[in-house]
């Protein structure tokens, strides 16, 4: 249910009505519009909860929420999220872009993309310390060597870091060196892992897994959201289906459906969503065309001799190519890159 504030309720209204939503068993969520403040009530449905906190002093109305995710949805929270880490912006008319290796290989390696990422206009960098790899013979990251070596890249570049983790235990490590902890495709319903990184201080990017629906998509977000973490990019990075001809199929109406659904933003990764170099500028463009708030790119000093998807990866050149090609379009658009 969404408890609706009369516009100009008092601070003790809210906060009288908060203690009575949990008084009836059920979290809050206090979300402050720019019209006014309602209060998400999440849990069990509980008999008559609804006609006992209409009565509440400041209350307008008690609505349903039709959505099964609620604290995610447009009903609760109608204006877009904006989330911020560092440098990173993504959402609010501003394009976030984080790129960067698949995996972090080398201290010269992530220096080298950190400087060249940075000189081509990406906010954050990219880089897996902890590789969720689909064989147990390749390359599994550097784990907590890589992560220093982002923090490096960091200090030399000033770029906020985004950055796996697939585990619970990780969760504090990973949080240590990140300004923004990313939840891999295959982990995305690792319920266990997304109330964890729902409990960490830094915002979450989310990656929808290759056989999930939207609404599981969706789902997943609200565990991280119902631990009391705001921050949480969505990310599209493609689906499985019949089609051979790219790695993953790139469905670009994700972008407006989940804008219509939610107020998250919604990032595409145009690297991992295409699986060739040569196809990742123009997706990319796309993407902001159909009005994402931020990409991520996997962007590699010698693709060739990348130790993991180097086959996606776009060298620097390539990268400032695309940077230009996105920038038209999001101008075009009104929105700041
Ligand atoms: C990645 O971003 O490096 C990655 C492993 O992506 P995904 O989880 O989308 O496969
Ligand atoms: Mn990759």
């Amino acid at each position: 249910m969404i408890v609706v504030m009369q516009r100009g309720a008092s601070e003790e209204q809210i906060q009288h009505m908060v203690e009575r939503v949990e008084g009836l068993g059920l979290k809050s969520h206090v979300i402050r519009g720019t019209e006014r403040t309602v209060i998400a009530a999440v849990g069990e449905k509980r008999e008559h909860a609804r006609e006992s906190l209409e009565s509440g002093p400041g209350v307008a109305e008690v609505v349903p929420i039709l959505a099964p995710y609620k604290v995610a949805s447009r009903e609760v929270k109608p204006d877009p999220t904006t989330v911020t880490a560092g440098s990173l912006v993504v959402g609010g008319g501003t394009v976030g872009v984080i790129a960067g290796p698949c995996s972090v290989e080398s201290e010269e390696q992530i220096i080298a993309t950190a400087r060249a990422v940075k000189a081509a206009g990406a906010t954050a960098l990219r880089g897996g310390a902890f590789k969720p790899r689909t064989s147990p013979y390749s390359f599994q990251g550097l784990k907590e060597q890589g992560l220093k070596l982002l923090a490096a890249a960091r200090e030399e570049t000033g770029l906020a870091v985004v950055t796996e983790v697939m585990s619970t235990e990780d969760v504090a490590l990973v949080g240590k060196y990140a300004d923004v902890v990313q939840i891999g495709a295959r982990n995305m319903q690792n319920y266990r892992l997304l109330e964890a990184v729902g409990n960490c201080d830094r915002p979450v990017l989310l990656k929808r897994g290759p056989s999930a629906t939207m609404e599981e998509l969706l789902l997943a977000a609200e565990y991280i959201l119902n631990e009391g973490n705001p921050q949480v990019m969505l990310c599209e990075r493609g689906i499985r289906t019949f089609e051979q001809h790219t790695r993953f199929s790139l469905p670009l109406a994700s972008v407006p459906y989940l804008h219509r659904k939610t107020h998250l933003p919604v990032v595409v990764d145009p690297s991992h969503g295409t699986g060739h170099t040569y196809l990742v500028p123009d997706m990319a463009a796309a993407s902001i065309a159909a009005g994402a708030d931020g990409l991520i790119l996997e962007v590699h000093p010698d693709p060739e001799r990348a130790m993991s998807d180097g086959y996606q990866s776009l060298n620097f050149a390539q990268f400032n190519d695309t940077m230009a090609l996105c920038r038209k379009v999001a101008q075009a658009l009104g929105k700041r890159m």
